[in-house]
């Protein structure tokens, strides 16, 4: 068994549209054909029933006014003046037998049919029949009426006219039917091509950013419709896309270049270590070394693990009853003396107690990477003050400010990205994760960070942490 496969073509969107179209198109009008159809042949027939109903009653009125030989030559004068092809009358006995008729010759295949007869002396008053010439391919409207007492009236009525009317509608529907079924397969066609055409952008743009170019976009036209809609998600997607990947690529540079300088530093006092034949206590001052770079490393490694893991929502904070006001307490008393070996006050006006569920050791983190940050950035003779502008049940603020060299505005829309160091903080030690760090932990407990900064006048970082 061969299972062939459908045609590009067949397979086309456009195509399938069409074929729809066309095809409903087809099938609606097929409908109202055969609805219009029944209604023109049941009116017909009404027309013709009436016409003949009335004849009978002439029939009947004649008989009763002027005899049964008045309605022998009515009879055939009214078979001539309609036509002798067109209508033949005959009157019989109760028995079915004909004693009067007009011209028959054109007739002769018609019968009388005594079931009728039998039906108009049970007491019908009229009884029709529809009777088909194959011969002629003519159809025949006969009614038996009993139009005085003994005297049956059969009077028929080709339908041949009515039949070359129907003739024409039919000739005429199968015409205008196949004109019509043809331009909606073209209009259907151009339709569909048009709304595709949309669809088949984006397949452009996709297959060019699979053959490597991230900076294509889907044209967008404007029309506000379905595909206009597509065209914008899907170059906002790319934005994205294209954003995530700078960012991973700067990252994979920055990673590159931060664990080359300790590696190359480790290498290098191993190499001298060797090479000058240094003593046993030379040879313990460069393990010391190594040791201290390495731990620098796996610290620089971990944090870059905890940012991830904490972004990608992996390393969900556990949610505990915790003081807040405490722990910034114990940061303040904690980075105190490093802010005063450097000539710094650090001030820590916070309520006695305000109580968060949260992650104790993250917000812990978060808090020593700002204080940290402030009193690293602000020269001596400098302020850092930790206050706490609102603590209610729904929202807790914290505010970090420091007198420090400040940040520029070109810098301050990357500080919190990741390995982002100021120029004028490439001296100093640290790694230019902290930021991300602390802004990831905060966002991880549904709050955020913000800063506010002016060069040489000092920074305020703000973090917002909305009741669980
Ligand atoms: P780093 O390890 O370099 O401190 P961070 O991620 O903590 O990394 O900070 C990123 C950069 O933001 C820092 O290199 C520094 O230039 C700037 N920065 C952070 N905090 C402050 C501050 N309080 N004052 C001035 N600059 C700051």
């Amino acid at each position: 068994m061969s299972s062939k496969k459908p045609s590009r073509l067949q397979s086309s969107l456009s195509f399938r549209l069409t074929l729809w179209y066309a095809g409903i198109f087809a099938l609606s009008s097929f409908i109202a054909f055969l609805l219009f159809y029944a209604l023109i042949t049941a009116v017909i027939r009404e027309k013709t029933d009436q016409d003949l109903s009335n004849q009978a009653s002439q029939f009947s009125s004649v008989l009763r006014e002027r005899g049964i030989r008045a309605v022998e030559n009515f009879a055939l004068l009214e078979a001539q003046a309609a036509g002798e092809k067109k209508v033949f009358l005959r009157l019989l006995y109760p028995s079915g037998e004909a004693f009067s008729s007009s011209n028959m010759a054109y007739w002769k295949d018609i019968a009388i049919r005594k079931s009728a007869i039998a039906q108009l002396l049970g007491g019908s008053n009229q009884v029709w029949e529809t009777v088909i010439l194959d011969a002629r391919r003519d159809q025949v409207r006969i009614l038996y009426a009993m139009i005085g007492p003994g005297v049956i009236l059969q009077i028929g009525q080709s339908m041949e006219n009515y039949a070359r009317i129907i003739d024409a509608f039919q000739g005429l529907f199968l015409t205008t039917m196949a004109l019509l079924v043809g331009l909606a397969t073209g209009v259907g066609w151009f339709m569909a091509r048009r709304a595709v055409s949309g669809v088949t952008a984006i397949t452009r743009t996709a297959q060019g950013i699979s053959a490597g170019t991230l900076e294509k976009r889907v044209p967008v036209r404007d029309r506000g419709d379905e595909i206009d809609q597509l065209a914008m998600t899907f170059n906002q997607m790319l934005d994205r896309i294209q954003t995530l990947v700078t960012e991973i690529r700067q990252m994979g540079d920055n990673i590159a270049h931060d664990l080359k300088s300790p590696l190359t530093r480790i290498r290098g006092m191993a190499e001298i270590t060797l090479t000058t034949g240094e003593s046993l206590s030379g040879y313990q001052a460069m393990a010391a070394s190594a040791i201290e770079e390495c731990d620098r490393l796996l610290d620089m490694i971990n944090t870059m693990l905890m940012i991830s893991r904490t972004e990608a929502g992996v390393d969900r904070p556990i949610r505990e009853e915790i003081d807040l006001a405490c722990l910034i307490r114990d940061a303040c008393n904690l980075f105190r003396t490093m802010a005063e070996d450097k000539g710094l006050t650090l001030d820590c006006d916070i309520p006695e107690r305000c109580s968060i569920t949260g992650d104790i050791r993250a917000i812990q983190r978060m808090l020593a990477n700002l204080v940290d940050n402030a009193i690293k950035y602000t020269a001596s003779g400098g302020t850092v003050r930790v206050v706490m502008p609102e603590w209610s049940e729904n929202n807790t603020v914290i505010t970090v400010t420091d007198t420090g060299c400040g940040i520029s505005e070109a810098d301050l829309p990357h500080i919190f990205e990741r390995f982002y160091r100021c120029d004028q903080s490439r001296s100093r030690s640290g790694t230019g994760l902290g930021l991300s760090l602390a802004r990831a932990i905060a966002r991880a407990h549904g709050g955020d960070i913000s800063v506010e900064s002016r060069p040489g006048h000092g920074s305020a970082f703000t973090v917002s942490l909305p009741a669980a």
